[in-house]
This record gives C-alpha cells, sequence and structure tokens, in this order.
C-alpha cells in the first residue's frame, strides 16, 4: 500500500515553524499583515477567504478582509488597491477569484504592488518565475513542491508529468520543476486537451501530478508501479450522505494507491499546503518590506 503523502499533516508542521516566523517579525516591531478583497458573495470564495484569514490569525498574522458589492467596478476596485499598495503597514495582499464579469482580472492581477503579490499572480511576477529570479510563488506550484521535498521525493533528475496547464497550477509549476535548482531539476512533460496518447505520457510519470479539474479522471491503468502523485483536484461529486455530496480528486484514488509508492489524498492534501504557502509568502513579504 503506498505511503499517504499527508497535506494537513505537513500543513501543520510549516505552520509552527511559520508562527516562529511572524513571532521573531513581530518583535522587530513589524506585524506582518494580509489583506483580501473579496468582490460579491460567491459561498464558496466567502468559505477560502475565511480558512486564509483564520488560519493567518492562528500564526499571528494581522488579516483583514476588504468586502466590496458585486456591482464594483473595475475602476473602483483598482482605487481600493492603489490605497493598499500604498499602505505601509500592509503586506500581503490579495483579490479573491473568481471576479464578475465587469471586471478584467487581468488588469486587477497587474495593478496589485509586485511587493505585495503573495498569490504571484502579477504578470511580472511569473516571468521572473520563468527567469529563475527570487519571486512571489503561486501558492499551489509551491504546495506541491513542498510536498515531495518533504516526503522524500526530490523531483531532480525524476519525470514529472503535469496533467493540466492553467496559469495557477500546471503551467507556474512546470517553470518550478525545470529550474537548474535545488529541489527542481527534472524533466517536466506538459499534457492537457491537445495532447494525444495521454496514458502513454502518464504511464512514464516518476511523479505525477494531476491538475484536470475532472473528478477522477487519471485511472490506474494510466501509471506505472511505483509512481508518486500529488493529486491537485477537488470535484464535489453527488452521494448518498447527509450533505449529498463528497470531495474526490483528479485521481482514482483506490486504484492508483495499489500500485503508487505515494500518493496525496483529496481531501486533506494539497488544500491544507496551498493555504500554508500564502501564509509563507506573506511572511515573506513582510521579512521584505520590513528591510526597505
Ligand atoms: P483549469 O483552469 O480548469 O485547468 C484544467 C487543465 O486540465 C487545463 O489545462 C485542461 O486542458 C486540462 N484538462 C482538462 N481535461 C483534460 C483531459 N481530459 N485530458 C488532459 N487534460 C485535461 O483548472 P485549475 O484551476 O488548474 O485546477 C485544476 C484542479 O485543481 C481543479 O479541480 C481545482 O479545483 C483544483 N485546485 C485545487 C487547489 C488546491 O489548493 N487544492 C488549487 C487550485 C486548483 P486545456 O488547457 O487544454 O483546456
Amino acid at each position: 500500500m503506498a505511503i499517504i503523502i499527508s497535506g494537513k499533516k505537513l500543513a501543520a508542521e510549516i505552520q509552527e515553524e511559520l508562527k516562529i516566523e511572524a513571532g521573531i517579525l513581530r518583535e522587530s516591531g513589524c506585524v506582518p499583515s494580509l489583506t483580501v478583497v473579496l468582490v460579491g458573495e460567491d459561498p464558496a470564495s466567502q468559505i477560502y477567504v475565511r480558512a486564509k484569514t483564520n488560519a493567518a490569525e492562528r500564526l499571528g498574522i494581522r488579516s483583514q478582509t476588504i468586502r466590496l458589492p458585486v456591482d464594483t467596478t473595475e475602476k473602483e476596485l483598482l482605487e481600493v488597491l492603489d490605497r493598499l499598495n500604498n499602505d505601509p503597514a500592509l503586506h500581503g495582499i490579495l483579490v479573491q477569484l473568481p471576479l464578475p464579469t465587469q471586471i478584467d482580472p487581468l488588469r486587477v492581477t497587474y495593478s496589485v504592488s509586485l511587493d505585495k503579490d503573495v498569490d504571484g499572480f502579477h504578470p511580472v511576477n511569473r516571468g521572473k518565475l520563468v527567469a529563475g529570479e527570487k519571486s512571489f510563488v503561486p501558492c499551489t506550484p509551491l504546495a506541491v513542491q513542498q510536498m515531495l521535498l518533504r516526503s522524500g521525493f526530490d523531483p531532480d533528475g525524476q519525470h514529472v508529468v503535469i496533467v493540466g496547464r492553467s496559469m495557477i497550477v500546471g503551467t507556474p509549476l512546470a517553470s518550478m520543476l525545470t529550474q537548474k535548482a535545488p529541489g527542481a531539476n527534472a524533466t517536466v512533460t506538459v499534457c492537457h486537451t491537445g495532447t494525444r496518447h495521454l496514458a502513454d505520457l502518464t504511464r512514464q510519470a516518476d511523479i505525477l501530478i494531476a491538475a484536470v479539474g475532472r473528478p477522477e479522471a487519471i485511472k490506474g491503468n494510466m501509471v506505472k508501479d511505483g509512481v508518486v502523485v500529488i493529486d491537485v483536484g477537488v470535484n464535489r461529486v453527488e452521494d448518498t450522505s447527509e450533505k449529498g455530496y463528497k470531495l474526490v480528486g483528479d485521481v482514482a484514488f483506490d486504484e492508483i494507491a495499489e500500485k503508487a509508492k505515494a500518493i496525496s489524498p483529496v481531501p486533506g492534501g494539497v488544500g491544507p499546503m496551498t493555504i500554508t504557502m500564502l501564509l509563507k509568502n506573506t511572511i515573506f513579504a513582510a521579512k521584505n518590506l520590513s528591510r526597505q
């Protein structure tokens, strides 16, 4: 049976480390802070935002949520961001996605200060990641890398197959893992809907990362024995429980766990680690800004 790579357990460990770092910053007179901007009342976004700000508070990171009505104009949102960018007491800033349709998300990501961009979505930070320069790295790819490293599965020299090329998971993760750098240096194949013979490629993976957004899309016959699997997917599927649904990942967990050396579960895998990487980026922002 495969080793379970528990994101929940790793997140708790890393949060203890971050708590110490936050304490040191506070003692030096810098109270690390995270500001989340939430436009509208999307129920899932409200849950995510609460999870982020609650986790921040537990670590001694001051957090606030700026709530704006669903009919906020792009200009109004950009004015709010301008004020937050220029407030020296604020460190991490993120705008919760998705945004209402009248607002262009790209213009918004361009408008978060480069030094406060804890989601790592600013196109300049994305470019720095590709160039191998120190920058904010998007939280989910950082979570995947940390889960591998802290479980003893260094990607160095491994064939990593990533299924999914989104700008928040697959593409930045591929940039990270191909770097000639510690914790990376992998040979990376990125698959998507244009990929022919997907299973032929996934079967070659030493490490398989699934970020597809389709319940249990990767089946047991699509991986080789001894593969290490990180499942990024979070999908709701109907069941007979009281809630009426359960969460499943992008891989068929039971089938793959029989063949894999290690696998991350859903829930309790990448999700808690993603929030933890947001807090890590917030501490990074506070440290850098307090030195300026
Ligand atoms: P996305 O933007 O919808 O991207 C999905 C990617 O998968 C696309 O590149 C798509 O290809 C590819 N794809 C879809 N169906 C495919 C198929 N049948 N064969 C091969 N490739 C296929 O999704 P995302 O934002 O990256 O998220 C992926 C999953 O991760 C979702 O379940 C999401 O909820 C989850 N997620 C979890 C966390 C977390 O913290 N746990 C964070 C972010 C995302 P094309 O580019 O060709 O369309």
